[in-house]
């Protein structure tokens, strides 16, 4: 037990040394290692963030904690990470842009490419789908009609494209798969209709729709988590590519397609990115700041606030070092 005591305490001295000097600098200098103060740090933040989110609770430290993780979900796309034989991890900016994938382009620009894959809603759908057929699928392209349609378009289409000119001009484009073999009875129907509407013998009426909209997921183009809204002027054309039936519209784009992670921007948190101050121990972008602590034993102010809650929780008391030196390890 006294071990485990004098243990701690001794740890509370390197943590505190490391404290004083742990200033910006040498957290900035130190680029690759990740100091013992540092660990400690970090995990004291961790509790305090384990128990707002515990308590539900919107702390400073989570909305920090949330607008980190789509920063580093943007960034990381940024930069590739390469490990060596000993293990060492090194970023490095990603130069080569995302190949196009093999799509029409005809005299338009593309903007985006994107696939359109059922989303997984959750482990209980998953098993009650076990076994069966006809579930409603949830896909990122979800569709409006004026009335219900015979074919809910998301069901068939497999990627989507948007196009555009120098004028302005909208084109979306839906990348269907042949579905000359499928045993399920609406594809092949499906299948028939647009057989139907490529030779003229069917109007287009079953493959129209208002309005689509999506948030950008892994698509060539764009980057994540924005949100996109067409409504559909006319159905353009249909012809086939690279194996696909591609079904093409006319569209108009609707609102700013602004990042839906946008109005959780913390804009400490971003400031701090774009001055590269932020590493280590800085991201305790908390609660801190504000806070005064003066020495339990002699009174006097403590000016780092890491030494202040580094003794207060090892020693169960925020001392300076002056009166930390002084105190018997026995009586703690
Ligand atoms: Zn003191």
């Amino acid at each position: 037990m006294l071990n485990k005591i004098k243990k701690k305490f001794r740890n509370a001295i390197i943590a505190f040394s490391y404290g004083l000097k742990n200033t910006e600098t040498d957290i900035l200098g130190q680029k690759t290692t990740i100091s013992e103060a540092n660990v400690i740090d970090q995990k004291m933040q961790m509790n305090n963030l384990a128990d707002a989110l515990l308590n539900g609770v919107v702390t400073e430290e989570v909305k920090v904690l949330r607008d980190r993780t789509y920063l580093i979900s943007d960034e990381s796309k940024k930069y590739k990470v390469i490990i060596d034989t000993i293990g060492t991890t090194k970023a490095v900016k990603n130069m080569v842009k995302l190949n196009m994938p093999k799509i029409y382009t005809g005299d338009y620009n593309v903007e985006i490419v994107m696939d359109n894959n059922p989303i997984p809603s959750g482990v209980i759908d998953a098993f009650q789908s076990v076994g069966t057929h006809g579930i409603a699928n949830i896909y990122p392209l979800k569709f409006t009609y004026e009335y219900i349609p015979k074919f809910k378009l998301e069901d068939y289409v497999r990627k989507f494209v948007v196009r555009s000119d120098s004028e302005g001009n909208i084109k979306l484009d839906l990348y269907v798969p042949k579905f000359t073999d499928s045993f399920e009875r609406l594809e092949k129907l499906f299948d028939n209709e647009l057989t139907k509407i490529a030779s003229k013998t069917s109007k287009t009426f079953n493959i129209e729709f208002d309005f689509i909209d999506f948030v950008s997921d892994k698509a060539y183009g764009v980057d994540d988590l924005r949100k996109y809204k067409f409504k559909m002027v006319k159905f353009a054309e249909i012809f086939e590519f690279d194996g696909s039936t591609v079904l093409s519209y006319d569209v108009l784009s609707i609102g700013d397609n602004e990042k839906i992670t946008e109005k959780y921007k913390n804009k400490k948190l971003r400031d701090n990115y774009e001055n590269k101050t932020s590493r280590g121990t800085k991201l305790n972008l908390g609660n801190q700041e504000s806070e005064k602590h003066n020495c339990e034993e002699c009174g006097v102010e403590i000016k780092n606030d890491y030494d202040y809650r580094i003794t207060k929780q090892t020693i169960g008391k925020g001392i300076c070092q002056e009166c930390l030196l002084k105190i018997d390890v026995k009586n703690i």
